[in-house]
């Protein structure tokens, strides 16, 4: 039984988003473990700490009580200032690229000339094929190892911006301009899919759950130890819900990213050399045979184990092989 609880907790089976014939991008069982669970648990956790709160915390006459719904406050508004900050970082201090104008893309042919007018050609072909209105700008931050997306408002038509490492743009063979551009796409499926608006709702019902939780402690009196020990459960509960939403998400990038470019061993190079330079070494589990490693993994875990990304994406390209050769066709290099 255990190994059945862990096979279904693991789930690593073959999903193709290509072949399935509502065109989804998880398959149901994905779409359970990923979003209707992880979703029903947050609610559920969030409801039984109100209702707990109802009935011992004794109203909000208490300054104790007052005060954490003030912090509970705070932890909505502070997400968004962080944002905000991020943005205006950004802005402030990172070579800054709008490929919608000409001069965007002019000074990004001057700053990586030996990228140049194929990236810039190839990156607004890609943001159409994702059916973005307007491309997303980008930011090179030359200190950054990796990739990521940023939003700089929750409010609609904001800002959605893609942050690229300096490192990524250093090689310009054909194989690594391909897999930055996958990189991209997997970067830009997160700001198509809402992913940031999306865990900012959760981040907020989690902040909220946790501080009435913190208050309801606080006025306890002789319950003190149960509700602490409650406090601490739902804590724990909601962090691995969180987990398991957000590795989902990086599941449904990394297969935008895929159907949108083809470019599969591109994209898996980037992976590996993030790998064996040791920067993502240390966080993989040392063994991926056994079901019970992967589970626990999966529990603790932010982002799918990267050996597992690998092999979907390997999978993916031998799967696929007409699909693949087809949405590479469309992306063109000068060498
Ligand atoms: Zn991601």
């Amino acid at each position: 039984m255990f190994k059945k609880i862990a096979q279904f907790l693991d789930n690593n089976d073959f999903h193709n988003p290509v072949t399935d014939k509502n065109g989804s991008l998880l398959s149901t069982k994905e779409k359970i473990k990923g979003r209707i669970l992880p979703g029903l648990a947050q609610v559920g956790l969030l409801a039984t700490t109100l209702a707990f709160y109802a009935t011992t915390a004794g109203g909000l006459s208490s300054l104790v009580s007052i005060s954490s719904f003030a912090v509970a406050l705070i932890s909505v508004v502070v997400p968004e200032i962080t944002y905000r900050w991020g943005y205006r970082y950004a802005t402030k201090k990172l070579p800054r690229f709008d490929l919608n104008t000409e001069a965007g893309k002019q000074s990004f042919c001057a700053q990586y000339p030996n990228h140049g007018a194929d990236f810039t050609n190839n990156y607004l072909t890609l943001t159409k094929e994702l059916e973005f209105e307007k491309a997303p700008e980008i930011f090179i931050d030359k200190q950054y190892r990796g990739a990521s997306a940023h939003i700089s408002s929750l409010l609609p038509e904001k800002k959605r911006f893609v942050r690229i490492g300096g490192p990524l743009l250093k090689d310009t063979d054909t194989a690594s301009k391909n897999g930055l551009l996958a990189i991209c796409a997997h970067e830009l499926g997160h700001l198509m899919k809402k992913d940031y608006e999306n865990s900012f709702l959760f981040n907020t019902a989690k902040g909220i759950n946790i501080f009435l939780g913190l208050s309801m402690v606080l006025n306890a009196g002789t319950l003190f130890c149960a509700e602490m020990a409650y406090c601490v459960a739902n804590g724990w509960a909601n962090d691995i819900a969180d987990k398991k939403r957000r590795q989902y998400k990086e599941r449904e990038a990394d297969r935008i990213s895929l159907m949108a470019t083809g470019f599969a061993e591109e994209y898996n190079h980037f992976y590996k050399q993030f790998i064996t330079e040791g920067n993502l070494k240390a966080y993989e589990p040392k063994k991926l045979s056994d079901h019970f490693t992967r589970a626990r993994w999966g529990l603790t875990a932010p982002h799918p184990i990267v050996a597992s990304r690998i092999v979907y994406a390997d999978t993916f390209a031998h799967k696929n092989p007409e699909y693949c050769e087809k949405a590479r066709a469309k992306y063109s290099h000068s060498k």
